[in-house]
């Protein structure tokens, strides 16, 4: 016997005990692989020409064996080679999938099963063991891949006459928790394929025994048996909106895009003249779990006429909105030319741009009557709406600005830049933010403080990306960003300069002396005005803010840069005259003073500092006085 991976066995582990009461949704991941493997060959044989499929031939067939607890569901698709059977079942096939982490366990049962798309697997949640039979079209042989959960899997020769899978599944008996024999109910089984399965392209076919009258009599009846089709057929994005319910939308979301939520929006569309597409687009309530690394891929399925060209067309979705998912039917793209050739298309180019143009639309309707559903979208995926202002040098920044926001000091919400302008009292020239790692950080920020309490609105950075935008947008509505910690920020009085002026010009050789005690380590040091309560700060000058400074170092690549720092101490605090007279009076003492300051400086920045030990003592050495 083979082992399966350790992953694909923990989660087989899983599956086998699962307490997740959805049980039933087995039977759809199943049905939807089938569908999946018929779609495969069914492409394969409109490219070529050796492959030849009857098109009415193709369909899914269920069975039941109701005193052998059997259920079996056979495809006409593709098929496995020996080599697919062992790869595709016996280990978890997507990479993603791999990253399989302790604290998932911890996570309620239902996110993993969603969150890994675990399809065939799912089938250990109803049976004791199942077998997979299934030949590769155009292959000579068979083979049989057997298992009874955790402990492996064998995998042999066997006769099958047609190419195809078929999937056996020997249902677990009753318990006291679940009553398995439903899934060996006829009337049952057909109820979740018209509940999960109907849209599927291919007949679902299946025996059932119904009474009816018997033949020429009129009173009496008896059973009889016939090969029934179960689903209707039709593509959920090809019936009308009108007739379709929530819960339609959801299940056809939730079994295509493996996720375990239904979608925050569905977004169903037909479009008709110079290039015809219906689509029907989801956008997921939660970032999967692998959304923002580069195992991601984007992209929306592409279908011809009902016919699957391809999984994931990257060209029909811009990368800022590769959180969407979903479908596009066009009858206007050709099925027999190469995908090279179609990312070409016009048509498709015409398609995408379209459907960008909608998600936007939607997107901004979102915003304007479901804000707390907007708020719910853009925790998950503003980062990458973010992420599309400042990619592409800024390209595509004007179409996403107003689709972001950032938490506001004054609303102490999540705004958009539009309102922070339309909300400005008067004349107002800039948009003030702060940055930082929390809210109550930024709001500890000692220039924050000041700022605030002459009333004007500051917008919290807590992203790392936040001031990358904004220095990308450079302006809003002609208002300029104006980072409360920069140099420039100035909302004194000329008198106020003036007297500031003044003593900083009589200090001056004492801040000499600071910065000759802190090396190269400051640009000044400085008295200021812009201080409320707290001692210190640090300021930047130039293009480089401290926040940058922070964020380029922790990448990984060699060039370091340094912002350009000022050291301001507040001239209105008990410290600035300590500091006068520690300097006159004790050369050693203002030394310390001055390391002392500054470091505090930069921890209230988040900055670390270099020798905390000295810096430590010194502070221990004043405390023991
Ligand atoms: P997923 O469908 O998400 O890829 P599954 O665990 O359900 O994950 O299936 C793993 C793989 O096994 C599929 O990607 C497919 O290649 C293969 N497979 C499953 N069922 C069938 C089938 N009925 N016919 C052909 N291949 C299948």
């Amino acid at each position: 016997m083979k082992q399966f991976k350790a992953e694909s066995k923990r989660l087989l582990d899983l599956m086998i005990n699962s307490i997740y009461t959805n049980k039933e949704i087995f039977l759809r991941e199943l049905i939807s692989n089938a569908s999946d493997a018929i779609d495969k060959l069914y492409y394969n044989s409109l490219t070529d020409k050796k492959i030849k499929v009857n098109k009415k031939d193709l369909c899914i067939k269920l069975d039941i064996d109701k005193d052998n607890r059997i259920l079996t569901i056979t495809d006409n698709g593709i098929g496995m080679s020996k080599d697919e059977l062992e790869n595709n079942l016996g280990m978890i096939a997507k990479s993603g999938s791999l990253q399989f982490k302790e604290e998932n366990e911890k996570k309620k049962d239902v996110n993993i099963i969603g969150q890994f798309g675990v399809g065939f697997y799912s089938s250990f949640m109803v049976s004791n063991s199942v077998e997979v039979i299934s030949k590769k079209y155009g292959e000579e042989k068979a083979y049989k891949w057997v298992s009874k959960g955790a402990e492996g899997y064998n995998i042999t020769e066997c006769e099958k006459d047609e190419y195809g899978t078929t999937i056996i599944l020997k249902i677990k008996d009753d318990s006291e928790e679940y009553n398995y024999s439903e899934f060996l109910d006829s009337y049952s089984i057909e109820s979740l394929v018209k509940k999960y399965s109907d849209y599927i392209r291919y007949p679902i076919k299946m025996n059932i025994t119904r009474r009816e009258l018997k033949k020429g009599s009129d009173s009496e009846y008896e059973d009889v048996t016939k090969e029934e089709i179960l689903n209707s057929m039709i593509p959920l994005w090809k019936k009308d909106k009108k007739k379709i319910k929530d819960e339609e939308y959801n299940s056809f979301y939730q079994s295509k895009f493996y996720d375990y939520e239904a979608p925050l929006k569905v977004i169903h569309t037909s479009v008709e003249g110079l290039c015809s597409y219906k689509s029907l687009l989801f956008i997921p309530s939660h970032a999967p779990y692998d959304y923002y690394s580069k195992e991601y891929e984007k992209g929306l399925s592409l279908y011809s006429n009902g016919v699957l060209i391809m999984d994931k067309c990257s060209d029909l979705l811009p990368d800022y909105f590769s959180f969407v998912k979903g479908i596009v039917d066009s009858d206007d793209l050709s099925l027999n030319i190469s995908r090279e050739i179609l990312q070409q298309d016009r048509q498709l180019k015409l398609i995408s741009s379209n459907v960008e143009k909608k998600i936007k639309s939607e997107l901004e309707s979102m915003l304007k009557d479901e804000r707390d559903k907007y708020e719910e979208f853009f925790k998950e995926f503003g980062m990458q709406l973010k992420f599309g202002i400042y990619n592409d040098y800024g390209m595509h920044k004007d179409e996403l600005k107003d689709l972001i926001l950032f938490y506001s000091s004054n609303d102490k919400k999540q705004i958009t830049l539009k309102e922070y302008v339309t909300n400005m009292k008067n004349n107002e020239e800039n948009i003030y933010y702060a940055c930082g790692e929390t809210i109550s950080k930024i709001d500890m920020i000692p220039q924050v403080e000041k700022i605030k309490d002459k009333g004007y609105n500051i917008l919290y950075l807590t992203e790392y990306v936040d001031e990358f935008v904004l220095k990308t947008l450079t302006e809003y509505d002609g208002k300029k960003f104006i980072n409360v910690c920069e140099n420039n920020v100035d909302l004194d009085t000329d008198e106020e300069k003036e007297k500031l002026k003044k003593i900083n010009e009589e200090n001056k050789d004492m801040f000499i002396k600071m910065k000759d005690i802190l090396g190269n380590e400051v640009s000044e040091v400085r008295f200021t005005h812009r201080l409320k309560n707290h001692p210190v700060c640090l300021v930047s000058e130039g293009p480089v803010s401290i926040e940058m400074q922070k964020v380029i170092n922790a990448m990984p690549n060699d060039e370091k840069i340094n912002a350009k720092i000022i050291l301001e101490i507040n001239e209105s605090h008990p410290i600035a005259d300590k500091l006068k007279k520690l300097y006159d009076e004790d050369k050693n003492k203002f030394e310390n003073y001055t390391k002392i300051l500054y470091s505090q400086s930069r921890l209230i920045e988040g900055l670390s500092i270099d020798n905390p030990t000295e810096i430590s003592n010194l502070i221990c050495e004043l405390l023991s006085k």
